[in-house]
């Protein structure tokens, strides 16, 4: 399963996108989000995450 992240959680600071060796994170309503079809289940974002917002969906 591909990682998520839960949008109330995501302060949308960029660290997994500018972290995600896919390109798999993008920015949309204010939030960042992880296209699934890109995804590699790196787990690169979750550790770099803040505030926990992304977990393994
Ligand atoms: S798990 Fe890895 S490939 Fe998937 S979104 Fe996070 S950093 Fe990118
Ligand atoms: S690192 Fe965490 S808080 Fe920052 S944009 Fe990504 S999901 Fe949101």
């Amino acid at each position: 399963m591909a990682y998520q992240i839960k949008a109330d959680d995501c302060s949308n600071c960029g660290a997994c996108e500018d972290a995600c060796p896919c390109e798999a994170i993008s920015e949309k309503d204010g939030a960042r989000v992880i296209d699934a079809e890109k995804c590699s289940d790196c787990g690169t974002c979750e550790a770099e995450c803040p505030s926990e917002a992304i977990s393994q969906g």
